[in-house]
């Protein structure tokens, strides 16, 4: 239990007495932060969750080590995992460990909310230097077969290509 759960549980009961047409929020949409040294951030499924549940999931990466903001901050490290559907691409989870991933969950929480697919995440302008850039590049570069990218390399590829 969290309290941004109990808060949106609270909300739906709410509504409901009110007689206001609501439906009640779903844990798999639920969000999670462990404010550990970095910290960790979950929404939705993971990999494993998805494929126990019968989904065909797959999974879009980006590893920070080669990110501009991280090297900046000087905490060149960690990763986010985006767990998608393979037939429809539609994003279920989404997974992050490294400093500041509980800021990355609001974005996280909207995207598996309205399920939206990597190709809209990919095609949201997100800003340079920030951890959110890795939202994009990762659903870019979703199944190319280059799983753990560079932030610096796929921008020039995503320039090439373009
Ligand atoms: C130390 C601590 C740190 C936490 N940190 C986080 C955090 O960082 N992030 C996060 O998301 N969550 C955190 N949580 C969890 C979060 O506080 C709870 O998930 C959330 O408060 C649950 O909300 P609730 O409304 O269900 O229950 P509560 O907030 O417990 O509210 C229940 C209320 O009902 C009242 N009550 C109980 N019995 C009766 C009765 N018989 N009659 C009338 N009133 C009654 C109680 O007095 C209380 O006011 C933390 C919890 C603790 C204890």
């Amino acid at each position: 239990m969290f309290a941004h759960w109990a808060t949106a549980q609270a909300q739906a009961v709410a509504a409901h007495l009110l007689g206001v047409p609501t439906a009640f929020p779903r844990p798999e949409h639920n969000s999670a932060v462990i404010f550990t040294s970095p910290e960790i951030g979950m929404v939705g499924l993971t990999e494993e969750a998805a494929r126990t549940a019968g989904i065909d999931a797959a999974v879009a990466e980006y590893d920070y080590r080669g990110d501009a903001r991280t090297q900046i901050s000087g905490d060149a490290f960690g990763r986010l995992r985006i767990v998608h559907r393979v037939d429809d691409r539609r994003v279920i989870g989404v997974h992050a460990l490294v400093e500041g991933a509980g800021d990355l969950m609001g974005e996280a929480a909207l995207v598996v909310r309205h399920g939206l697919t990597l190709d809209q995440v990919a095609t949201a302008i997100h800003p340079h230097p920030t951890l959110t850039e890795a939202f994009g590049l990762a659903a870019l570069h979703a199944g190319s077969g280059n799983g753990v990218p560079a932030t610096t390399e796929l921008r020039r590829e995503a320039m090439v290509q373009a």
